[in-house]
Parts: C-alpha cells; sequence; structure tokens
C-alpha cells in the first residue's frame, strides 16, 4: 500500500521563498574586495535570485544548461545559487585556484554556456579563455565599468539583472532536476564531477540542518569561510536561507587578520573552514587576541583537525570546535564530531579526544568500513577498513561516465577512498586516504595520526607524512615539517616527542624542515607534489 501523502517536490527556490517570507528583515554580509561592508536582506535574495533567473532565460538558457562561476563568497554568488537552479539550469562553480589546464578542461567538459566572473579574479581565467570552445556569454561582477578584457560577449552582472520584473515563475519543476555541478579537485587522473539534484540538495539542508549537526535557526550569525567554489560552501548558503540565519560572506579577505575582525564585530556563532584556515587564525590571536568567544561551532573539515588546535581553541579561547567530515561527492556533509550524553561529564582532554574523530553520520548517511577481500569490517574502533557511504546525498555516478566498480560497489556503496575506523558507538576516524597510507614491513602506520602528534609540538606550524620507497620495508614514512617561525625544533626532538605515543616502527626515519608545504586548491597538503618531489631529489 502506498502512502497517501503529497508529491511536494523538493526544490531550492522553496528555500529562498521560505526565507523571503519569513525572514524578509534578516541580514546577509558581504565583504567587499576594497575592504568595504555590503548589507541586504533576505528579501532582496529572493528578489534579485528571480531577477537574476528571469534573466538567463532572456540570454537563451534552457533547462539543464550549465552556467558556471568563477567567483569569491559573496552576495551575488549566492543569487547565482538560487537564480541559476531556479531557472531550471545547474550552477557549476569553478575552484579560481585550479592550474589553468584544469580548468579549461572543466569548463569545456561541463559545457558551460555562461560564465559569471569576479572582476579581481578575472585575469585568471583570462589565462584559459583561449582554450574554452563553449562558453557563448560572460558575465562579469564588481568589476569596474572600464576593465578591459579579451573575453567575447561580456557584460556586467548588475546591468544583466536591471530592470527585470522580479514576477519570475521558476522553471525548477521537479525535485530530480540537477541543480549544482562541482569537480572534486582531481589528485589522480581527471577532475570528476559530483552533480546535484534539487532533491539532493534539499535533503543536505534538511540534514545540516538538525539539532545533531549545525541546528541553524535565525538567531545565529554564521561565517562561510569555506569557499561557494568548494563543494558548495558545504552547504551553508542553502541552511541559512532555510533557517534565516545571518550570513557573513568574506568575499577575498580569507587572511587571519580579516577573519578575527569578522568574528568579534559581528558576533559570529558558526563559522566554517579547513583546518589551515583555523591554524592561521588561532596563531593570530595569539599575537594580537581579541575575544571570539562568541562562537558556538568553529566547524572545520576537508582534512583532519589536528587534536592539539582543537584543545587550543577550547582551552585559550573558549571556542567549541566541531569536527566534520564529507566530500564533493556527500554534498559535502558525512560525519559531525559532536559530543554524546555519555560524553558531557568526562574530564576535558578525554572529551577533545572525542572531537579529534571526524565524527558520527548525519541522520540520512549510512556508512561502512570495508576489507580488501570486501568483507564488511566490525565497528570496534581498532579494525581499519575503506570507508564506504550511502544516502539520499551521496553521488551514484560522475557526471557523464558509467559508475566504474572503482568508485561506486556492486551493493550501491559508494567508495570514499577514504580508510577508517569506526568505534562501537558508532565514531569515525580517518587513518588515510587509501593511496596516501604508508605500508611498511606489512603493516599498516596512519600519516594522519602522525601529522596529528607532530602538529602538536609548540614548535611545528604544519607538517605533512609521505610513504617513501624502502628496500628493506617496502615503505617507510617520510615528515616534511614546517616549524613556527621561532621554533628550532630538530628530528631528534621530533622523534623524542613521537616515542611517547607511537610504536617503533611507526616513527618516520627522515625529517625535512621547509619553509612552506605545498597545497592544492582547496588548501590540503598535496601529497602529490611531496611524493614527486621526494622522487626529484628535492627533498
Ligand atoms: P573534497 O571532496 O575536496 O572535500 O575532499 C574530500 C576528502 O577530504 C575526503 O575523502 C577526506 O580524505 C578528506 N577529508 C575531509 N574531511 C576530513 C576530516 N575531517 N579529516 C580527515 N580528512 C578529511
Amino acid at each position: 500500500m502506498q502512502g497517501l501523502m503529497m508529491d511536494y517536490p523538493l526544490t531550492l527556490d522553496r528555500i529562498v521563498e521560505h526565507a523571503g517570507r519569513l525572514f524578509p528583515r534578516n541580514r546577509i554580509r558581504s565583504k567587499l574586495p576594497d575592504g568595504g561592508m555590503h548589507e541586504y536582506t533576505y528579501a532582496d535574495l529572493l528578489c534579485r535570485s528571480r531577477r537574476l533567473a528571469a534573466a538567463l532565460v532572456g540570454l537563451g538558457v534552457e533547462p539543464g544548461d550549465r552556467v558556471g562561476t568563477f567567483a569569491w563568497n559573496h552576495y551575488q554568488h549566492l543569487e547565482m545559487y538560487f537564480g541559476i537552479p531556479g531557472a531550471g539550469a545547474v550552477c557549476h562553480t569553478l575552484n579560481i585556484r585550479l592550474f589553468p589546464n584544469q580548468l579549461a578542461y572543466i569548463v569545456n567538459h561541463a559545457e558551460d554556456r555562461v560564465v559569471f566572473i569576479d572582476g579581481s579574479v578575472l585575469p585568471l581565467y583570462e589565462k584559459v579563455a583561449g582554450e574554452v570552445d563553449c562558453v557563448e556569454h560572460y558575465v562579469l561582477v564588481n568589476a569596474a565599468r572600464d576593465i578591459e578584457t579579451r573575453l567575447p560577449n561580456v557584460l556586467h552582472y548588475e546591468d544583466l539583472i536591471d530592470g527585470v520584473d522580479d514576477d519570475f515563475d521558476w522553471r525548477s519543476t521537479d525535485e530530480q532536476m540537477a541543480m549544482g555541478l562541482c569537480y572534486t579537485s582531481g589528485t589522480t587522473g581527471d577532475p570528476k564531477g559530483a552533480l546535484y539534484s534539487h532533491r539532493s540538495m534539499f535533503l543536505h539542508t534538511l540534514g545540516e540542518n538538525q539539532g545533531t549537526a549545525l541546528g541553524l535557526t535565525e538567531a545565529d550569525v554564521v561565517l562561510a569561510v569555506v569557499p561557494q567554489f568548494h563543494a558548495m560552501s558545504w552547504g551553508l548558503p542553502f541552511a541559512c536561507t532555510l533557517a534565516g540565519a545571518e550570513l557573513i560572506m568574506p568575499g577575498p579577505h580569507l587572511q587571519p587578520a580579516p577573519l578575527a575582525e569578522l568574528i568579534e564585530s559581528y558576533r559570529v556563532t558558526v563559522a566554517a573552514g579547513v583546518p589551515s584556515i583555523w591554524n592561521g587564525l588561532y596563531h593570530e590571536l595569539k599575537t594580537t587576541p581579541r575575544d571570539i568567544s562568541c562562537v558556538r561551532e568553529l566547524v572545520v573539515g576537508g582534512s583532519a583537525m589536528p587534536r592539539s588546535l582543537i584543545e587550543g581553541y577550547e582551552r585559550d579561547l573558549g571556542v567549541n570546535v566541531l569536527h566534520a567530515w564529507g566530500m564533493t561527492e556527500l554534498s559535502p556533509l558525512g560525519t559531525l564530531s559532536k559530543l554524546r550524553r555519555e560524553h558531557q561529564d568526562l574530564p576535558a582532554a578525554e572529551q577533545w579526544d572525542v572531537k579529534a574523530r571526524q565524527g558520527y553520520p548525519l541522520g540520512g548517511v549510512e556508512l561502512r568500513i570495508v576489507g580488501e577481500d570486501g568483507t564488511v569490517l566490525p565497528w570496534d574502533g581498532e579494525t581499519m577498513g575503506e570507508l564506504q557511504a550511502r544516502g539520499p546525498w551521496v553521488i551514484r555516478s560522475y557526471f557523464k561516465r558509467d559508475p566504474t566498480p572503482e568508485h561506486f560497489t556492486a551493493d550501491g556503496w559508494f567508495r570514499t577512498g577514504d580508510v577508517a575506523t569506526i568505534s562501537p558507538d558508532g565514531y569515525m576516524t580517518i587513518t588515510d586516504r587509501t593511496k596516501d597510507l604508508v605500508k611498511s614491513g606489512g603493516e599498516w602506520i596512519s600519516t594522519v595520526a602522525l601529522e596529528s602528534a607532530l602538529m602538536a609540538h609548540e614548535q611545528v606550524l604544519e607538517a605533512a607524512v609521505i610513504a617513501v620507497p624502502d628496500e628493506k620495508w617496502t615503505e617507510r614514512p617520510l615528515a616534511v615539517v614546517v616549524r613556527t617561525p621561532e621554533g628550532d625544533v630538530s628530528a631528534e626532538d621530533l622523534r623524542t616527542c613521537l616515542a611517547v605515543s607511537f610504536a617503533k616502527f611507526e616513527i618516520p626515519d627522515q625529517f625535512v624542515f621547509v619553509d612552506e608545504l605545498p597545497k592544492t586548491s582547496v588548501g590540503k597538503f598535496d601529497k602529490k607534489v611531496l611524493r614527486s618531489c621526494h622522487a626529484e631529489g628535492a627533498l
């Protein structure tokens, strides 16, 4: 027997309509490239998103067409998040930090017909424009009127939507329509696209706003540091709009000092970014103290958050850290490390241990770990296996590619490529990427655990561990370390420090000290570059 409830399409226009009606006066603030603040309301967002959708239809954009964005976090980019899908098209966010050849590949592969470009990053896009053959219109955002460009068919954003009626009928009529496209950073092979539907993103928004997840309300002030070009800014634009939470978009101002100032001046309650951002902010606040205790959740994901930094934030700054794990392929939120009832009375140090894990799945996501032979492994907190996921906002196939066993199992799970353990109470801990694991003398060594321990040393700013070939043991770990500006820690000191919590065979034989670690376009340590530097003898 079938249920008798309405078949109400879960489309994103409903989210912005809800905000426009319920929270018309709640604010969205954006820090502009010149440092000034732009402010407007959810009523403005609704009105301008409708106008943008109408203008895109006017340009000839058809349902299913891909429309690219090459921009920082700001209000017009937010309008694109609603206006493009609202026109029935697909909002394809382009990472401004990609290498030119990857960027050209992605625009051509997606066949973007229109691309929106921030004036401040126009030169980055122009480098690849000659290799792109699908784009019919470019729309410049926040660009000077007299800006010079070699791009063809250029419009200015405000001209495009100026004078357009805001009584547009949304073209997102079916919840299964594609609404967004993000390519993964592609550490191996060509980048692959995750194509979200209205339904998957709507459900992800509800999932993110569960009380056991971010539980946003209109009392929150949310600083979205994570870029809109990385995994849909972790869904925050949609979650904030649904909740009417005040949203703060930092534009290009992602350095520690302006972030600290934004948090303090606007009394931010939830801020989300990758560990390297929060590492920078922590060191900034040590030299230039500010009161950021207004933050109720410092959300961090994208790479493992070192336990020492969780401790630093909580002990020194009174800020609660919420460690999250996710992937572009999961829209992106998969787990959050919230304390459970049984942890509430634990001493702080034990609570930090719990928070340093990647956490338990959001309602809506299922996880399992699987051995090399395909056996499903126990949740005992010790057995490591490949992490697999399924759920309504988990990918089932990459854009324009057939699902292959490399990424999808025959029984309907997505293979994340992460290696993890899961404790009996459901907390998942990432130990590695399958490709980053070190196998030494038949034993696995977790590079994530080593990095976290090294970064706990007060004279270490950043550390990455890679596997290097070894005749006797097959592979051995090598640590690449950035000292703090005043630090002079030696390899011997670090070895002694690791010996407290690691077995002898797990301790790296070699430590290389460098000034800076190479990072990927989304701010993660680029181990591929480190491995090739080592292979070429440059490390
Ligand atoms: P991306 O799709 O670029 O967001 O990358 C997803 C990958 O980032 C995951 O498969 C993990 O390897 C890694 N990742 C994300 N969050 C965490 C975390 N909290 N701890 C460790 N690794 C993480």
